[in-house]
């Protein structure tokens, strides 16, 4: 939105869900005029459910998920013990299992074994 001339920018943001800022946001944006709305949701994005938009483009968005080297992996558990999302359980002998629903944020892949694959 601009104000004399300066775009004036208006983030919405909280750590927990269902505490409104979708609404708040869908409505100040309603209330305003020359808006453009973004809702930056990495999980959940649902204001164009408020708005019915007109989708002019679509682009894929891919997250990184862990996978397991078998030839360094030895099993140990620490990739599932370090994951703060529970994303990840070593089966011994078995297979590092990933649950991709919860391995949203691979920015750091604490050991050797384990490798990153879009
Ligand atoms: S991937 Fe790495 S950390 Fe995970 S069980 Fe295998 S060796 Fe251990």
């Amino acid at each position: 939105m601009q104000q004399n001339g300066e775009r004036m920018i208006i983030a919405v943001a909280s750590g927990k869900g269902g505490t409104g800022k979708t609404t708040v946001a869908v409505n100040l944006a309603l209330l305003l005029s020359n808006v453009q709305l973004m809702d930056c949701d990495v999980e959940e994005p649902n204001a164009h459910l408020f708005l019915d938009p007109v989708i002019e483009e679509l682009k894929p968005a891919y997250t990184q998920l862990p996978t397991a080297n078998y030839d360094l992996c030895d099993y140990c558990g620490k990739c599932a013990t370090a994951c703060e999302y529970n994303a990840l359980v070593a089966l011994p002998q078995k297979e590092v299992m990933v649950f991709r629903n919860f391995a949203t944020a691979v920015g750091y892949v604490p050991w050797y074994a384990l490798k990153r694959k879009n």
